[in-house]
Protein backbone atom coordinates (compact mmCIF):
# COMPACT_ATOMS: atom_id res chain seq x y z
CA UNK A 1 0.00 0.00 0.00
CA UNK A 2 1.08 3.91 -0.60
CA UNK A 3 2.23 5.50 1.92
CA UNK A 4 1.91 9.47 1.61
CA UNK A 5 3.06 12.48 2.94
CA UNK A 6 1.40 15.56 4.04
CA UNK A 7 2.95 18.66 2.00
CA UNK A 8 1.82 22.31 2.81
CA UNK A 9 2.82 25.72 2.91
CA UNK A 10 1.96 28.74 4.49
CA UNK A 11 0.89 32.43 3.53
CA UNK A 12 0.69 34.58 6.70
CA UNK A 13 -0.06 38.19 7.30
CA UNK A 14 1.23 40.20 10.12
CA UNK A 15 -0.25 43.07 11.31
CA UNK A 16 2.79 45.58 11.85
CA UNK A 17 2.55 47.66 14.78
CA UNK A 18 3.52 50.75 13.60
CA UNK A 19 2.04 54.30 15.37
CA UNK A 20 0.08 54.63 11.80
CA UNK A 21 -1.68 53.20 8.42
CA UNK A 22 0.09 51.59 5.87
CA UNK A 23 -0.56 55.11 3.69
CA UNK A 24 -2.63 57.73 5.62
CA UNK A 25 -1.93 59.30 9.17
CA UNK A 26 -5.08 57.22 10.77
CA UNK A 27 -4.09 54.88 13.47
CA UNK A 28 -2.78 51.46 12.51
CA UNK A 29 -4.40 49.61 15.95
CA UNK A 30 -8.45 50.36 15.55
CA UNK A 31 -9.19 47.13 18.23
CA UNK A 32 -11.16 49.06 20.77
CA UNK A 33 -12.66 51.59 17.95
CA UNK A 34 -16.07 51.94 17.11
CA UNK A 35 -16.92 50.60 13.72
CA UNK A 36 -15.83 53.14 11.61
CA UNK A 37 -14.66 55.80 13.53
CA UNK A 38 -10.74 55.04 12.52
CA UNK A 39 -11.01 56.36 8.88
CA UNK A 40 -10.26 59.00 6.66
CA UNK A 41 -10.79 60.28 3.04
CA UNK A 42 -7.57 57.94 1.70
CA UNK A 43 -8.16 54.51 3.54
CA UNK A 44 -12.06 54.68 2.49
CA UNK A 45 -10.76 55.17 -0.88
CA UNK A 46 -12.64 58.40 -1.58
CA UNK A 47 -11.98 59.67 -5.23
CA UNK A 48 -9.27 62.38 -5.73
CA UNK A 49 -7.01 61.17 -2.50
CA UNK A 50 -3.72 59.73 -2.83
CA UNK A 51 -2.02 57.40 -0.88
CA UNK A 52 1.54 58.10 1.00
CA UNK A 53 3.98 55.64 2.15
CA UNK A 54 4.67 55.04 5.75
CA UNK A 55 8.14 54.52 6.33
CA UNK A 56 8.29 53.27 9.19
CA UNK A 57 5.98 50.34 7.73
CA UNK A 58 8.87 49.78 5.40
CA UNK A 59 11.12 49.46 8.03
CA UNK A 60 9.34 46.98 10.25
CA UNK A 61 8.95 45.36 7.07
CA UNK A 62 12.73 45.23 6.29
CA UNK A 63 13.70 44.28 9.75
CA UNK A 64 11.45 41.37 9.94
CA UNK A 65 12.85 40.30 6.38
CA UNK A 66 16.59 40.33 7.49
CA UNK A 67 15.17 38.54 10.37
CA UNK A 68 13.96 35.71 7.96
CA UNK A 69 17.29 36.02 6.13
CA UNK A 70 15.41 37.21 3.13
CA UNK A 71 17.38 38.67 0.07
CA UNK A 72 15.99 42.28 0.82
CA UNK A 73 15.40 44.06 -2.91
CA UNK A 74 16.55 47.37 -2.93
CA UNK A 75 14.03 48.41 -5.43
CA UNK A 76 10.62 46.94 -5.39
CA UNK A 77 7.01 47.97 -6.72
CA UNK A 78 3.08 48.39 -5.47
CA UNK A 79 0.42 47.39 -7.37
CA UNK A 80 -3.30 46.64 -7.57
CA UNK A 81 -5.09 43.82 -6.79
CA UNK A 82 -8.39 44.24 -8.51
CA UNK A 83 -11.33 42.71 -6.84
CA UNK A 84 -14.77 43.45 -5.87
CA UNK A 85 -15.77 42.87 -2.35
CA UNK A 86 -17.95 44.83 0.10
CA UNK A 87 -15.08 45.46 2.51
CA UNK A 88 -12.84 47.15 0.19
CA UNK A 89 -14.30 50.74 -0.49
CA UNK A 90 -11.34 51.46 -3.32
CA UNK A 91 -11.95 48.18 -5.32
CA UNK A 92 -8.84 47.13 -5.27
CA UNK A 93 -5.83 46.52 -2.85
CA UNK A 94 -2.27 48.11 -3.07
CA UNK A 95 -0.36 45.37 -2.83
CA UNK A 96 3.19 44.15 -4.17
CA UNK A 97 2.90 40.94 -6.83
CA UNK A 98 6.02 40.63 -8.65
CA UNK A 99 8.64 42.85 -7.48
CA UNK A 100 8.18 42.35 -3.42
CA UNK A 101 10.21 43.88 -0.53
CA UNK A 102 12.17 40.71 -0.13
CA UNK A 103 12.66 37.18 -1.49
CA UNK A 104 14.21 33.87 -0.29
CA UNK A 105 14.61 33.36 3.46
CA UNK A 106 14.10 30.86 6.34
CA UNK A 107 12.63 29.93 9.42
CA UNK A 108 14.59 27.05 11.51
CA UNK A 109 12.60 25.01 13.63
CA UNK A 110 14.27 23.31 16.33
CA UNK A 111 13.28 19.51 16.71
CA UNK A 112 13.83 17.93 20.46
CA UNK A 113 14.21 14.04 19.45
CA UNK A 114 16.35 10.58 21.16
CA UNK A 115 19.32 10.62 18.47
CA UNK A 116 20.18 14.37 18.75
CA UNK A 117 18.63 17.73 18.42
CA UNK A 118 18.44 19.11 15.25
CA UNK A 119 16.41 21.95 13.37
CA UNK A 120 14.00 21.56 10.27
CA UNK A 121 14.56 24.72 7.95
CA UNK A 122 11.57 26.47 6.61
CA UNK A 123 12.39 27.93 3.22
CA UNK A 124 10.25 31.27 2.83
CA UNK A 125 9.22 31.89 -0.95
CA UNK A 126 8.41 35.72 -0.43
CA UNK A 127 7.77 38.88 1.99
CA UNK A 128 5.94 41.86 0.86
CA UNK A 129 3.99 45.02 2.18
CA UNK A 130 0.49 45.30 1.73
CA UNK A 131 -2.51 47.11 2.85
CA UNK A 132 -5.43 45.28 5.08
CA UNK A 133 -9.19 45.28 3.48
CA UNK A 134 -12.29 46.09 5.93
CA UNK A 135 -14.49 43.83 8.29
CA UNK A 136 -18.13 42.41 7.21
CA UNK A 137 -20.53 40.77 9.54
CA UNK A 138 -23.88 39.28 9.47
CA UNK A 139 -26.21 40.83 12.38
CA UNK A 140 -29.68 40.82 13.10
CA UNK A 141 -30.07 40.09 9.08
CA UNK A 142 -28.01 42.71 8.11
CA UNK A 143 -24.96 42.77 6.40
CA UNK A 144 -22.86 45.10 8.13
CA UNK A 145 -19.52 46.66 7.16
CA UNK A 146 -16.27 48.67 9.47
CA UNK A 147 -13.48 50.28 7.26
CA UNK A 148 -11.97 50.72 10.45
CA UNK A 149 -8.96 48.31 9.57
CA UNK A 150 -8.89 49.15 6.13
CA UNK A 151 -5.26 50.34 5.21
CA UNK A 152 -4.03 48.65 8.15
CA UNK A 153 -0.14 47.88 7.40
CA UNK A 154 0.48 43.90 6.81
CA UNK A 155 3.43 42.16 5.80
CA UNK A 156 2.42 38.57 3.87
CA UNK A 157 4.90 36.15 4.26
CA UNK A 158 4.77 32.99 2.05
CA UNK A 159 6.50 29.83 2.86
CA UNK A 160 7.68 26.82 0.37
CA UNK A 161 5.68 24.28 0.80
CA UNK A 162 8.09 22.47 3.28
CA UNK A 163 5.89 21.44 5.63
CA UNK A 164 5.32 18.01 6.92
CA UNK A 165 2.74 17.68 9.33
CA UNK A 166 -0.25 19.70 11.34
CA UNK A 167 2.49 20.13 14.32
CA UNK A 168 5.26 21.26 12.29
CA UNK A 169 3.08 23.85 11.03
CA UNK A 170 1.80 24.97 14.66
CA UNK A 171 5.70 25.03 15.03
CA UNK A 172 6.20 27.03 12.59
CA UNK A 173 3.25 29.85 13.78
CA UNK A 174 4.81 29.66 17.32
CA UNK A 175 8.31 30.11 16.08
CA UNK A 176 7.35 32.99 13.73
CA UNK A 177 5.08 34.35 16.79
CA UNK A 178 8.39 34.55 19.30
CA UNK A 179 10.21 36.12 16.23
CA UNK A 180 7.87 38.92 15.41
CA UNK A 181 7.52 40.00 19.76
CA UNK A 182 11.23 39.56 19.82
CA UNK A 183 11.82 42.41 17.42
CA UNK A 184 9.11 44.13 18.46
CA UNK A 185 7.64 44.39 14.57
CA UNK A 186 4.16 43.42 15.69
CA UNK A 187 1.99 42.31 19.03
CA UNK A 188 0.84 38.65 16.93
CA UNK A 189 -2.14 38.09 18.58
CA UNK A 190 -4.19 35.59 16.42
CA UNK A 191 -7.45 36.43 18.35
CA UNK A 192 -6.81 39.89 17.32
CA UNK A 193 -6.20 39.25 13.81
CA UNK A 194 -1.97 40.50 14.15
CA UNK A 195 -1.49 37.17 12.83
CA UNK A 196 -3.50 35.14 10.46
CA UNK A 197 -2.80 32.36 8.35
CA UNK A 198 -3.80 30.21 5.35
CA UNK A 199 -2.99 26.86 5.20
CA UNK A 200 -1.96 24.95 1.78
CA UNK A 201 -2.69 21.58 2.06
CA UNK A 202 -1.50 18.49 -0.45
CA UNK A 203 -0.24 14.85 0.04
CA UNK A 204 1.71 12.89 -2.08
CA UNK A 205 3.53 9.20 -2.05
CA UNK A 206 6.13 9.59 0.71
CA UNK A 207 9.07 10.74 -0.88
CA UNK A 208 7.87 11.93 -3.92
CA UNK A 209 9.94 15.27 -5.67
CA UNK A 210 6.97 16.26 -7.41
CA UNK A 211 3.53 18.42 -6.01
CA UNK A 212 0.09 17.05 -6.36
CA UNK A 213 -2.69 19.72 -6.16
CA UNK A 214 -3.78 20.84 -2.89
CA UNK A 215 -6.90 22.91 -1.09
CA UNK A 216 -6.15 26.25 0.79
CA UNK A 217 -7.91 26.70 3.94
CA UNK A 218 -9.00 29.89 5.37
CA UNK A 219 -10.28 31.40 8.32
CA UNK A 220 -7.83 29.74 10.89
CA UNK A 221 -7.73 31.68 14.21
CA UNK A 222 -5.76 29.86 16.21
CA UNK A 223 -2.58 27.49 16.46
CA UNK A 224 -4.62 25.02 17.99
CA UNK A 225 -7.10 25.72 14.79
CA UNK A 226 -4.35 25.48 12.33
CA UNK A 227 -3.42 22.72 13.38
CA UNK A 228 -6.93 20.71 13.84
CA UNK A 229 -7.68 22.24 10.22
CA UNK A 230 -4.63 20.74 8.65
CA UNK A 231 -4.76 17.12 10.54
CA UNK A 232 -8.83 17.00 8.92
CA UNK A 233 -7.89 18.26 5.51
CA UNK A 234 -4.65 15.64 5.50
CA UNK A 235 -7.10 12.78 7.02
CA UNK A 236 -9.78 13.87 4.49
CA UNK A 237 -7.34 13.82 0.86
CA UNK A 238 -6.00 10.35 2.42
CA UNK A 239 -9.04 8.95 2.35
CA UNK A 240 -10.29 10.71 -0.74
CA UNK A 241 -7.22 9.39 -3.02
CA UNK A 242 -7.20 5.86 -1.04
CA UNK A 243 -11.10 5.95 -2.83
CA UNK A 244 -9.39 6.59 -6.28
CA UNK A 245 -11.18 10.74 -6.00
CA UNK A 246 -9.33 13.00 -7.57
CA UNK A 247 -8.08 16.20 -5.27
CA UNK A 248 -9.17 19.42 -6.23
CA UNK A 249 -7.63 23.15 -5.81
CA UNK A 250 -10.65 23.84 -3.67
CA UNK A 251 -10.92 27.10 -1.29
CA UNK A 252 -11.89 25.62 2.37
CA UNK A 253 -13.24 27.52 5.47
CA UNK A 254 -12.40 26.03 8.45
CA UNK A 255 -14.91 26.13 11.33
CA UNK A 256 -13.56 26.06 14.53
CA UNK A 257 -17.37 25.34 16.60
CA UNK A 258 -18.16 22.29 14.44
CA UNK A 259 -14.45 21.34 13.81
CA UNK A 260 -15.19 20.82 10.46
CA UNK A 261 -14.10 22.05 6.94
CA UNK A 262 -16.29 23.75 4.48
CA UNK A 263 -15.93 24.70 0.69
CA UNK A 264 -15.83 28.11 -0.19
CA UNK A 265 -15.21 27.99 -4.12
CA UNK A 266 -13.33 26.36 -6.55
CA UNK A 267 -10.20 28.34 -6.53
CA UNK A 268 -10.25 32.03 -8.67
CA UNK A 269 -6.85 31.72 -10.73
CA UNK A 270 -4.69 35.19 -10.55
CA UNK A 271 -5.84 36.12 -13.88
CA UNK A 272 -9.36 37.41 -12.17
CA UNK A 273 -7.58 40.35 -9.95
CA UNK A 274 -6.15 41.90 -13.24
CA UNK A 275 -3.01 43.04 -11.28
CA UNK A 276 -1.12 46.22 -12.52
CA UNK A 277 1.62 48.60 -11.32
CA UNK A 278 -0.13 51.08 -8.54
CA UNK A 279 0.37 54.43 -10.69
CA UNK A 280 -0.03 56.50 -7.48
CA UNK A 281 3.18 55.19 -5.95
CA UNK A 282 6.91 55.42 -6.61
CA UNK A 283 8.87 52.66 -7.06
CA UNK A 284 10.13 51.65 -3.06
CA UNK A 285 13.39 52.24 -3.48
CA UNK A 286 15.34 51.64 -0.09
CA UNK A 287 17.89 54.17 1.44
CA UNK A 288 20.85 51.97 1.77
CA UNK A 289 22.52 54.40 4.71
CA UNK A 290 18.88 53.69 6.21
CA UNK A 291 18.93 50.37 5.73
CA UNK A 292 22.55 49.58 7.12
CA UNK A 293 21.38 51.57 10.15
CA UNK A 294 18.42 49.31 10.51
CA UNK A 295 20.58 46.13 9.91
CA UNK A 296 23.06 47.32 12.59
CA UNK A 297 20.67 47.57 15.41
CA UNK A 298 19.17 43.46 14.49
CA UNK A 299 19.25 41.58 17.83
CA UNK A 300 21.06 38.73 18.94
CA UNK A 301 17.66 36.04 17.69
CA UNK A 302 15.74 33.90 19.55
CA UNK A 303 17.57 30.85 17.83
CA UNK A 304 21.55 32.21 18.47
CA UNK A 305 20.42 33.25 22.24
CA UNK A 306 18.74 29.52 22.74
CA UNK A 307 22.13 28.12 21.55
CA UNK A 308 24.39 30.78 23.50
CA UNK A 309 22.48 29.79 26.44
CA UNK A 310 23.16 26.75 26.54
CA UNK A 311 26.80 26.45 25.56
CA UNK A 312 27.59 29.79 27.68
CA UNK A 313 25.61 29.04 30.88
CA UNK A 314 25.77 25.51 30.22
CA UNK A 315 21.79 25.15 31.04
CA UNK A 316 20.18 22.27 29.35
CA UNK A 317 18.05 22.73 26.38
CA UNK A 318 14.72 23.01 27.91
CA UNK A 319 15.56 25.66 30.32
CA UNK A 320 17.74 27.11 27.53
CA UNK A 321 14.13 27.35 25.22
CA UNK A 322 11.77 28.56 27.84
CA UNK A 323 14.04 31.46 28.83
CA UNK A 324 14.35 32.25 25.63
CA UNK A 325 10.54 32.24 24.66
CA UNK A 326 10.25 35.71 25.16
CA UNK A 327 12.89 38.58 24.85
CA UNK A 328 12.32 40.72 27.97
CA UNK A 329 12.28 36.98 29.69
CA UNK A 330 16.20 36.37 27.91
CA UNK A 331 17.40 39.82 29.14
CA UNK A 332 16.11 39.49 32.76
CA UNK A 333 17.76 35.99 32.92
CA UNK A 334 21.06 37.55 31.66
CA UNK A 335 21.30 40.60 34.09
CA UNK A 336 20.16 38.30 36.87
CA UNK A 337 22.62 35.29 36.11
CA UNK A 338 25.28 38.73 36.18
CA UNK A 339 24.15 39.90 39.28
CA UNK A 340 23.98 36.59 40.79
CA UNK A 341 27.51 34.90 39.99
CA UNK A 342 26.54 31.70 41.06
CA UNK A 343 25.43 28.48 39.20
CA UNK A 344 23.27 29.36 36.55
CA UNK A 345 21.26 26.20 36.56
CA UNK A 346 20.34 27.11 40.03
CA UNK A 347 19.59 30.80 39.24
CA UNK A 348 17.65 29.27 35.96
CA UNK A 349 15.46 27.09 38.41
CA UNK A 350 14.23 30.24 40.46
CA UNK A 351 13.74 31.99 37.28
CA UNK A 352 11.43 28.70 35.62
CA UNK A 353 9.52 27.82 39.29
CA UNK A 354 8.86 31.38 40.42
CA UNK A 355 9.59 34.41 38.47
CA UNK A 356 7.86 32.91 35.46
CA UNK A 357 4.22 32.04 38.19
CA UNK A 358 5.17 35.74 39.31
CA UNK A 359 4.87 37.10 34.87
CA UNK A 360 2.02 34.58 34.15
CA UNK A 361 -0.35 35.78 37.80
CA UNK A 362 0.63 39.53 36.54
CA UNK A 363 0.54 39.43 32.86
CA UNK A 364 3.15 41.31 32.43
CA UNK A 365 6.79 40.97 30.84
CA UNK A 366 9.62 40.00 32.91
CA UNK A 367 11.38 43.79 32.84
CA UNK A 368 8.35 45.08 34.05
CA UNK A 369 8.22 43.71 37.68
CA UNK A 370 9.17 45.28 40.58
CA UNK A 371 11.51 42.82 41.58
CA UNK A 372 14.29 43.43 39.21
CA UNK A 373 17.38 41.07 38.47
CA UNK A 374 19.48 42.18 40.91
CA UNK A 375 16.88 41.73 43.76
CA UNK A 376 16.41 38.35 42.35
CA UNK A 377 20.03 37.68 42.97
CA UNK A 378 20.40 38.69 46.09
CA UNK A 379 17.29 37.07 47.65
CA UNK A 380 19.17 33.62 45.84
CA UNK A 381 22.30 35.15 47.79
CA UNK A 382 20.43 35.23 50.55
CA UNK A 383 19.52 31.47 50.79
CA UNK A 384 22.57 30.62 49.71
CA UNK A 385 24.23 31.92 52.86
CA UNK A 386 21.91 30.44 55.33
CA UNK A 387 21.10 33.88 55.84
CA UNK A 388 17.01 32.65 55.49
CA UNK A 389 15.73 29.64 54.20
CA UNK A 390 14.36 28.52 51.24
CA UNK A 391 10.65 29.10 52.25
CA UNK A 392 11.72 32.65 53.80
CA UNK A 393 13.29 33.34 50.03
CA UNK A 394 10.89 32.77 48.07
CA UNK A 395 8.20 34.38 50.30
CA UNK A 396 10.38 37.51 49.80
CA UNK A 397 10.26 37.21 46.32
CA UNK A 398 6.70 38.48 46.50
CA UNK A 399 7.82 41.07 49.15
CA UNK A 400 9.86 42.23 46.82
CA UNK A 401 7.48 42.40 44.53
CA UNK A 402 4.84 44.18 46.35
CA UNK A 403 6.70 46.73 47.88
CA UNK A 404 9.61 47.42 45.97
CA UNK A 405 12.50 47.76 48.36
CA UNK A 406 15.78 45.82 48.48
CA UNK A 407 15.16 42.53 49.92
CA UNK A 408 18.08 42.58 53.01
CA UNK A 409 15.67 45.69 54.07
CA UNK A 410 12.67 43.64 54.40
CA UNK A 411 14.47 41.12 56.39
CA UNK A 412 16.01 43.41 58.72
CA UNK A 413 13.30 45.35 59.61
CA UNK A 414 10.89 42.16 59.48
CA UNK A 415 13.04 39.82 61.16
CA UNK A 416 13.09 37.26 59.02
CA UNK A 417 16.52 36.37 59.39
CA UNK A 418 17.39 32.64 59.76
CA UNK A 419 16.85 31.32 63.37
CA UNK A 420 20.39 29.43 63.24
CA UNK A 421 21.40 29.21 67.04
CA UNK A 422 21.43 25.47 68.05
CA UNK A 423 20.41 25.98 70.88
CA UNK A 424 17.18 28.27 70.37
CA UNK A 425 15.78 25.47 67.53
CA UNK A 426 16.48 22.43 69.82
CA UNK A 427 14.14 24.10 73.17
CA UNK A 428 11.55 24.73 70.37
CA UNK A 429 12.05 21.21 69.05
CA UNK A 430 12.22 20.17 72.99
CA UNK A 431 8.88 22.66 73.61
CA UNK A 432 7.09 20.49 70.61
CA UNK A 433 7.73 16.98 71.84
CA UNK A 434 6.41 18.26 75.23
CA UNK A 435 3.09 19.51 73.62
CA UNK A 436 2.24 16.38 71.80
CA UNK A 437 3.04 13.02 73.82
CA UNK A 438 0.45 11.29 71.94
CA UNK A 439 1.91 12.02 68.61
CA UNK A 440 5.30 11.19 70.31
CA UNK A 441 4.23 7.48 71.37
CA UNK A 442 2.60 6.74 68.06
CA UNK A 443 5.96 7.88 66.44
CA UNK A 444 7.85 5.23 68.52
CA UNK A 445 5.36 2.46 67.59
CA UNK A 446 6.42 2.90 64.24
CA UNK A 447 4.70 5.74 62.67
CA UNK A 448 7.97 7.57 61.63
CA UNK A 449 6.10 9.09 58.67
CA UNK A 450 4.93 11.92 61.68
CA UNK A 451 8.23 13.39 61.09
CA UNK A 452 7.29 15.96 58.57
CA UNK A 453 4.29 16.77 61.08
CA UNK A 454 6.95 17.82 63.79
CA UNK A 455 9.09 19.62 61.44
CA UNK A 456 5.78 21.65 60.48
CA UNK A 457 5.28 22.52 64.22
CA UNK A 458 8.64 23.30 65.04
CA UNK A 459 8.82 25.64 62.15
CA UNK A 460 5.36 27.60 63.20
CA UNK A 461 6.94 28.31 66.46
CA UNK A 462 9.72 29.80 64.92
CA UNK A 463 7.81 31.57 62.98
CA UNK A 464 9.37 29.96 59.74
CA UNK A 465 12.59 31.20 60.18
CA UNK A 466 14.41 27.86 61.62
CA UNK A 467 16.43 25.87 59.19
CA UNK A 468 13.97 22.88 58.14
CA UNK A 469 16.47 20.57 57.20
CA UNK A 470 18.33 20.85 60.94
CA UNK A 471 14.96 20.93 62.50
CA UNK A 472 14.54 17.50 61.19
CA UNK A 473 17.86 16.36 62.36
CA UNK A 474 17.00 17.32 65.46
CA UNK A 475 13.94 15.49 65.94
CA UNK A 476 15.49 12.55 64.43
CA UNK A 477 18.06 12.71 67.16
CA UNK A 478 15.48 13.61 70.07
CA UNK A 479 13.50 11.05 69.39
CA UNK A 480 15.75 8.35 67.69
P1 LIG B 1 -1.47 29.76 -5.53
O1 LIG B 1 -1.55 29.31 -6.93
O2 LIG B 1 -2.55 29.19 -4.70
O3 LIG B 1 -1.29 31.22 -5.35
P2 LIG B 1 1.29 29.55 -4.80
O4 LIG B 1 2.20 28.81 -5.69
O5 LIG B 1 1.32 31.03 -4.84
O6 LIG B 1 -0.17 29.02 -5.00
O7 LIG B 1 1.60 29.07 -3.33
C1 LIG B 1 0.82 29.48 -2.26
C2 LIG B 1 1.24 28.67 -1.05
O8 LIG B 1 0.91 27.31 -1.27
C3 LIG B 1 2.71 28.69 -0.77
O9 LIG B 1 2.90 28.71 0.64
C4 LIG B 1 3.20 27.39 -1.34
O10 LIG B 1 4.31 26.90 -0.63
C5 LIG B 1 2.04 26.49 -1.12
N1 LIG B 1 1.93 25.40 -2.11
C6 LIG B 1 2.11 25.48 -3.44
N2 LIG B 1 1.89 24.28 -4.02
C7 LIG B 1 1.56 23.43 -3.02
C8 LIG B 1 1.20 22.04 -2.98
N3 LIG B 1 1.12 21.30 -4.07
N4 LIG B 1 0.92 21.51 -1.78
C9 LIG B 1 0.96 22.24 -0.67
N5 LIG B 1 1.28 23.53 -0.65
C10 LIG B 1 1.58 24.13 -1.80
ZN1 LIG C 1 -7.01 56.78 6.95
MG1 LIG D 1 -0.08 32.79 -4.90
Amino acid sequence: MTEYEAVIGLETHIQLNTQTKIFCACKADSWNDPPNHNICPICAGLPGTLPALNQAVVDKGALLAAAMHCAIQPVSHFDRKNYFYPDLPKGYQITQYDQPLALGGYLDLPVSAEAGDYVRRINIHKLHLEEDAGKTKNENGQRLIDFNRCGAPLVEMVTEPDLRSADEAAQYLIRLRQLLRWLGVSEADMEKGHLRCDANVSIRPKGAAYLNPKTEIKNVNSITAVRAAIQTEIERQTRAVAAGERIESWTLEWDDDAGVLRKMRSKETEADYHYFREPDLLPLRLDPARLQALLAGLPELPLERRARFGAQYGLPEYDADLLTSERSLSEYFEAAVAAYAGDPKRLSNWMMNDVLRMIHERGVAAGELRLTPEHLAEIIRLVDAGTVNTPTGKALLEKVQESGRPPQQIVAGEGLAQVSDASQIRAICAEVLAENPEQVASYKSGKTSLIGWFVGQAMRKSGGKADPQRVRALFEELLG
